[in-house]
C-alpha cells in the first residue's frame, strides 16, 4: 500500500466521450485512454503501487511534468508579504454602505432577518463619513489607474442626496484615473431627477428584477403594505428606456434572484419581454450562506436549470445561432461559461509550491473595501457583519493588517483537509463564505459542495472541447471575475 503523499496528486473523472485526469500540481486537465484511467484509479483509489501499474504512456506523462506527488506543506498565501504594500497604494475600489434601510422587504434579503447577518435599521452613513471613505480610498490608491466606487444599502437611492455629494466630490478631487460608479437598486426610486443624474454621470446600475410579476412580487414587496414592486419597476424602466435608450442598453443590467420552482417562467420572461430581453441578466441562486433556515430547491427547478445549462452548451458549440438572438438571461449564463473557460486556459504552473494557499480569497480590503454606515471596514459587502473576525479596520484607525492577513490566510482554519484536497487551486472558499461558526462536519459538507461544482465545470469544459467549441467570446466576459463562489463584475 502506498502512503498518501506517494500518490500522484490528481482527480480522475469521466464524461460520455472520454476519460480525464485533473492534475493538481500543474492545474491542467489531461486526456487519458481507458487503460491509463483504470491504472491511475488503481494507484489513487485502490492503493496499488506506481511500479505495479506504470506503463510507457503513463511514464511519458510523468516526463511531460504531470502526475507529480507534491503537496503543499505549509499554509501561506503568496500575497502575504505584499498585502501591506497593496493596501498602502493599490486599493482598487470602495463600497459605501449608505443606509441599512430599504423601502422593500424582500423575503430572501440579507437584511430580512432570515440570515445570521445584518438586519434593517434606520442607520445611515453621514455625508462626512462618506467623504472620509473617499479620502481614505484616494490616500491608498496612488498606484491604481482605475477606481470603482459603489453604493450599497439597504436601498442606496434612499440616500440619493449623499450619492450626489459623493459623485461630485470624487469628480472634483480625482484627476488622471478612470472612475467607475455603480450600484444595485430595487428600481422603485428611479425618479426623473435620479435618472437625469445617473445619465449625466455615467453611473452603472444593476436592477433587481426576478422575472414576471407573479414571480417577482412573491418576494419583492413594499414595506408595510405587502404590495408588490413589479409594476413600479417596469414603469420606471419604460420611462428610462424611452428618454435615454443608449444609457439603458449600455449602463443597465439585471440581477435576478432565483428561488423555488419558477425557473421556466423566469427564462421565458427574460427572453421575450420587449423591455428587458436585450439586457444582460445575471441569475443568482438565493443565498444559503449564513441562512437561518434550510433553503432547498424543487426537482422542477433543477430540471429547468439543467435545460438552461443544455441550451448554453448548444450555443457554445454553435448549434444555437448568434448571441444577438439570445435573450438576456441566456447571455448571462454564457458570460459565466466563457469566464470559467478563460480561467482554465490561463494555467502555467509546473508544481505546487511547499508554501501556498487554496484559491478563493481576494486581497481583503484592497479589491472591494466595504465601509459600513459607521465607518467599519470589511473585505467586501458579502461578508457577514456579525463576523467580528471580518472587521479589518475602520475610518478612524485605518487598516488592521493582522486581521487582513488572517482573512487572506483563511485556509489556516481548515489546513489539514486543504493540503490533500484536489480542488485546492479551484476552491471558492473565502471569508465571505464562512461565518466562523462552522463545525467540522459543516465544513466537510461545504467543501464537498465546492468540489462538486469544480468537477461539474471541468466536465462541461471537456465536453465542449470534445464537441469542438472554440470559446471565441472574448467580449462576453470582460470585467467578470469569480469571487466568493459567484461571478461578479469588476
Ligand atoms: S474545498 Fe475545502 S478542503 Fe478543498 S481547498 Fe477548499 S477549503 Fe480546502
Ligand atoms: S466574496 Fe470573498 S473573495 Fe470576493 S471580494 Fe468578498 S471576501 Fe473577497
Amino acid at each position: 500500500m502506498n502512503s498518501v503523499s506517494e500518490k500522484p496528486f490528481i482527480h480522475l473523472f469521466q464524461v460520455a466521450g472520454g476519460y480525464y485526469c485533473y492534475d493538481v500540481n500543474t492545474d491542467r486537465i489531461v486526456t487519458l485512454n481507458k487503460d491509463e484511467f483504470t491504472r491511475l484509479q488503481d494507484i489513487t483509489e485502490r492503493g496499488m503501487s506506481w511500479e505495479s501499474r506504470q506503463t510507457e504512456s503513463l511514464n511519458r506523462l510523468k516526463e511531460e511534468g504531470f502526475l507529480k506527488v507534491n503537496r503543499v506543506r505549509k499554509t501561506k498565501h503568496p500575497e502575504t508579504d505584499y498585502l501591506k504594500n497593496y493596501c498602502e497604494s493599490k486599493v482598487e475600489g470602495i463600497i459605501l454602505q449608505l443606509t441599512q434601510q430599504c423601502n422593500l422587504r424582500c423575503k430572501y434579503c440579507a437584511y430580512s432577518g432570515g440570515y445570521d447577518n445584518r438586519t434593517h435599521s434606520n442607520k445611515k452613513m453621514t455625508v462626512e463619513t462618506a467623504k472620509k471613505g473617499i479620502d481614505f480610498l484616494l490616500e491608498h490608491s496612488r498606484d491604481s489607474e482605475r477606481l470603482v466606487i459603489s453604493f450599497y444599502g439597504g436601498e442606496p437611492l434612499l440616500e440619493f442626496k449623499t450619492i450626489k455629494v459623493v459623485v461630485k466630490y470624487v469628480e472634483e478631487k480625482v484627476e488622471g484615473k478612470e472612475i467607475v460608479f455603480n450600484f444595485t437598486t430595487n428600481g422603485t426610486l428611479l425618479t426623473e431627477e435620479v435618472v437625469d443624474f445617473l445619465v449625466e454621470h455615467n453611473i452603472f446600475i444593476t436592477i433587481s428584477l426576478d422575472g414576471p410579476e407573479n414571480v417577482h412580487d412573491k418576494n419583492r414587496r413594499h414595506v408595510g403594505s405587502e404590495k408588490g414592486s413589479y409594476k413600479t419597476i417596469m414603469s420606471n424602466l419604460e420611462e428610462l428606456a424611452k428618454k435615454y435608450p443608449d444609457y439603458f442598453s449600455k449602463y443597465l443590467s439585471v440581477n435576478a434572484v432565483l428561488e423555488g420552482d419558477d425557473m421556466q417562467q423566469v427564462r421565458e420572461f427574460f427572453e421575450t419581454n420587449e423591455l428587458v430581453k436585450n439586457l444582460t441578466v445575471m441569475p443568482t441562486l438565493v443565498s444559503t450562506t449564513n441562512s437561518k433556515v434550510r433553503r432547498t430547491m424543487s426537482e422542477k427547478f433543477f430540471e429547468e436549470y439543467e435545460y438552461i445549462h443544455f441550451l448554453t452548451m448548444l450555443y457554445a458549440i454553435g448549434r444555437i445561432p448568434g448571441r444577438e438572438k439570445l435573450g438576456g438571461y441566456m447571455k448571462g449564463k454564457i458570460t459565466r461559461l466563457a469566464s470559467g473557460r478563460q480561467e482554465i486556459d490561463r494555467k502555467t504552473r509546473t508544481v505546487l509550491p511547499e508554501k501556498w494557499h487554496h484559491s478563493g480569497p481576494c486581497l481583503p480590503g484592497v479589491m472591494r473595501l466595504f465601509v459600513d454606515v459607521d465607518g467599519n471596514f470589511y473585505p467586501c459587502e458579502k461578508v457577514s457583519e456579525e463576523n467580528k473576525d471580518a472587521v479589518i479596520g475602520d475610518l478612524e484607525n485605518g487598516y488592521n493588517l493582522e486581521k487582513m492577513l488572517d482573512a487572506l490566510n483563511i485556509e489556516k482554519k481548515n489546513e489539514c483537509h486543504c493540503h490533500e484536497c484536489w480542488a485546492y487551486s479551484e476552491c471558492s472558499i473565502c471569508i465571505a463564505t464562512l461565518n466562523n461558526k462552522e463545525t467540522e462536519e459543516q465544513m466537510k459538507t461545504r467543501c464537498a459542495g465546492v468540489r462538486r461544482i469544480v468537477e461539474e465545470e471541468m466536465k462541461d469544459y471537456c465536453v465542449l472541447k470534445e464537441l469542438g467549441a472554440t470559446f471565441d467570446w472574448s467580449e462576453e466576459n470582460q470585467g467578470l471575475e469569480r469571487c466568493g463562489g459567484e461571478y461578479v463584475w469588476t
